[in-house]
């Protein structure tokens, strides 16, 4: 059996190294806010070119945190791509805003530059940016659409940890990056964590006070925050797979290769443009008979998973939030993309396998 993910074969190369880490928090004796998370907040703002990381609980109180230092008027608008995973949707709902669905470009899956400006109204204060299966988005077009209209950029990177575009990487274009460590993501902790980074330091310490109280000094105060840190052990294990990060990248960027150059074009590949440094966390394929394709493939041993099966326009918990939008481009997406195994673990004979049973269907 090739499974999509086995989150033990994948950490296995680090258990060592994360014992030790583990060992060295549980000596400590200082569990919160401690000497490991300030040393990956340090180490984490450089990997991405940032100025400043703030570590929190996980990628979607990453994005509420970050919208919600913003302090927008009630009734303000947040674009964000009609296709994206329901937390970046959760955050803006969850700041009482109103989310405002752009549609992706069918061949990168990423939110459309060219459909922005027609979603922009005088409530419009954000675009929120995802970097959709590892790819970054086209931040140039982006960046100065949000120029042209006083508008704030959060991207959320939640799958593109070291991705870049023009050689600048994924999180350092806009105002805030919200990122995930979610195990399966590129740079997966062993529990749930995320950060925010920016290079802004009046930004960077908003949304610092938020994650703890609300508060600077202890016991004082001044705003109302959250409960939303990044734990010492967590940080230690990812100061740990921090180091390894572009290795895991590189890793799956050479099983990419191998699905973008044997698979046969009746399945349709990702559309990487040569400037764009896609980390794949993500390999997705498309194909009309998406479920029956995924069906076979079962009955070969090969697992694999849907990213995504639902629209966010046609979630439940959505039915009152979100407009009656029609978005057809996402549907198109939604209804015939599946993603193929791409794991740190699995290796070059395990993808030709794949490609070998896939190219038979
Ligand atoms: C994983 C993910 C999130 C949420 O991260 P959590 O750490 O699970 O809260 C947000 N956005 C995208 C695009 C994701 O893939």
């Amino acid at each position: 059996m090739i499974e999509y993910e086995n989150l033990h074969n994948l950490n296995k190369p680090f258990f060592k190294e994360f014992e030790e880490a583990f060992k060295e928090v549980l000596q400590s004796g200082w569990y919160i806010l401690g000497n490991k998370v300030a040393e990956f907040e340090e180490k984490y703002a450089a990997y991405c070119d940032s100025k400043h990381c703030v570590g929190v609980a996980n990628g979607l109180d990453a994005l509420t945190l970050s919208l919600k230092a913003l302090d927008l008027p009630k009734n303000a608008e947040v674009i964000v791509p009609s296709n994206t995973y329901i937390a970046t949707i959760l955050s803006i709902v969850q700041n009482g805003l109103k989310p405002v669905l752009v549609e992706p470009n069918i061949q990168t899956y990423n939110i459309d530059p060219t459909k922005i400006e027609e979603a922009i109204t005088p409530n419009t204060k954000v675009i929120m940016v995802v970097h959709l299966y590892g790819k970054v988005c086209e931040m140039d077009k982006i960046m100065s659409i949000a120029t042209k209209h006083g508008l704030k950029v959060i991207e959320d990177c939640a799958q593109s940890h070291g991705a870049k575009f023009k050689n600048k990487l994924s999180g350092s274009f806009g105002h805030y990056a919200a990122h995930s460590f979610y195990p399966t993501k590129n740079l997966g902790a062993l529990g749930d964590a995320g950060a925010i980074t920016t290079s802004d330091a009046e930004l960077m310490e908003r949304v610092k006070v938020l994650r703890n109280y609300g508060s600077k000094v202890k016991y004082y105060n001044e705003v109302v925050g959250y409960n939303s840190r990044l734990d010492e052990v967590q940080a230690a294990l990812l100061l740990v797979k921090l180091k390894y990060l572009d290795k895991i990248n590189e890793h799956k960027r050479k099983l990419a290769s191998i699905y973008t150059n044997e698979l046969k074009s009746v399945f349709i590949k990702p559309q990487v443009a040569q400037d764009n440094f896609d980390v794949y966390h993500i390999y997705n394929i498309r194909h009309p008979k998406r479920d029956a394709l995924k069906e076979y493939l079962l009955k070969n041993n090969i697992k694999t998973e849907i990213h995504y099966p639902v629209s966010p326009v046609k979630q439940l918990a959505m039915k009152n939030i979100i407009d009656k939008q029609v978005t057809p481009i996402s549907e198109e997406i939604h209804n015939t993309t599946l993603s193929l195994p791409i794991s740190f673990y699995h290796t070059e004979p395990d993808i030709k396998k794949v490609v070998e049973v896939l190219n038979k269907f």
